[in-house]
């Protein structure tokens, strides 16, 4: 819409755009209205005719095969607001940072209260658990997101956790403020349009053979239903490399912030799988341009019921954080 239109200029266009059967996406930037036209790419060409409509600038096809997600749509960054007063997407960093699972009160409460002090803004802890194996720890399900709820009533830190099934969304969104979808999730098309219909922000991890193309258009699935607040999260992919579980691909940062306007983070505890690596390469994401960290910590890794090689003890996080200053500087960022 050129930059004046007038709210019933943009009414009437959202109108036409349904009357000709597709779904309208208003995209409200600071100098301008952008609407997008969501549907079937067949018919496009009888969207040409919106361009005659009063108030409207131009009618342009979006060349990328991700629409809602690119640039071209929205210049600004998204910032997400996910309750209790964090915005992923600042200036200021979002810091993630809990067990892989949820397994005790005790364990998770001693986690919170840790990673808080740290300074982390979200609490992490998996409630419902991806594992390789059907004979590993499940998760503590549906008592596990209690334990996450009390912390957060504790804390006051939002928590985010994941679904892995879409029949628990709407249970995982009423204990959690951020629904995470797995690396193994992330072309899970039933469940990304499931958090696509629930309006709350979805933290999306890449898959480890996902391009970077195939995880904006998991993105898209979660946008094209209605959810805008999507926040991507690089967690490593595999490769020939033996040395590190998985290799955490930082050129993925400065790309999604060049395609996309959605926030992107960082999980080094996934992308390196050992804990003493865990440390450089969150302050290499935080580097190249991410927006936050993903950070597994564990009041005692050793006895960990999943991913405690990879997890930090809280005062190792201490000191990660206390390090991380300089480079969220250096970035401009604060913490
Ligand atoms: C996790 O966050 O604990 C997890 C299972 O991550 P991913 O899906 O990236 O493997
Ligand atoms: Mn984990």
């Amino acid at each position: 819409m050129h930059a004046g239109a007038t709210n019933a200029e943009i009414d009437g266009v959202i109108a036409e755009i349904e009357r000709l059967g597709y779904r309208s996406h208003p995209i409200h930037g600071v100098e301008r209205t952008i609407i997008g036209c969501i549907g079937d790419e067949r018919g496009k060409a009888r969207l040409t005719a919106l361009e005659s409509m009063p108030g409207v600038e131009a009618c342009v096809p979006i060349l990328k095969p991700f629409k809602l997600a690119s640039r071209e749509v929205r210049k600004e960054n998204s910032v997400i607001d996910v309750g209790l007063g964090v915005r992923v997407g600042d200036t200021r960093l979002a810091v993630m940072a809990g067990p892989c699972s949820v397994e005790s009160e005790t364990q998770i409460m001693q986690s919170a209260r840790a990673v808080k002090a740290a300074g982390a803004n979200i609490l992490r802890g998996g409630a419902y658990k991806p594992r390789t194996s059907p004979y590993s720890f499940q998760g503590m399900e549906v008592d596990g997101l209690k334990l996450l709820a009390k912390a957060r009533a504790e804390t006051g830190l939002p928590v985010v956790t994941e679904v892995l099934d879409p029949h628990d969304a709407e249970l995982v969104a009423e204990h959690a403020d951020i629904l995470q979808v797995g690396a193994r999730n992330v072309q899970n098309f039933a469940l990304l349009r499931r958090l696509g219909k629930l309006r709350k922000p979805v933290l999306l991890k890449r898959g480890m053979m996902t391009t970077l193309q195939e995880f904006l258009m998991a993105a898209e699935y979660i946008l094209s239903e209605g959810n805008p607040r999507v926040i991507l999260c690089e967690r490593g992919i595999r490769t020939f490399e033996t040395a590190t579980r998985n290799t955490l691909d930082l050129n993925a940062i400065p790309v999604l912030k060049e395609w996309t306007h959605l926030p992107v983070i960082v999980d080094p505890s996934h992308g390196t799988g050992y804990w003493q690596y865990v440390t450089p390469m969150a302050y290499a994401g935080i580097a190249a341009g991410a927006d936050g960290l993903m950070i597994e910590v564990h009041p005692d890794p050793a006895h960990a019921l999943s991913d405690g090689g990879q997890s930090l003890k809280p005062a190792r996080f201490e000191s990660l954080m206390q390090g991380l200053k300089k480079f969220a500087e250096a970035a401009g960022r604060a913490l």
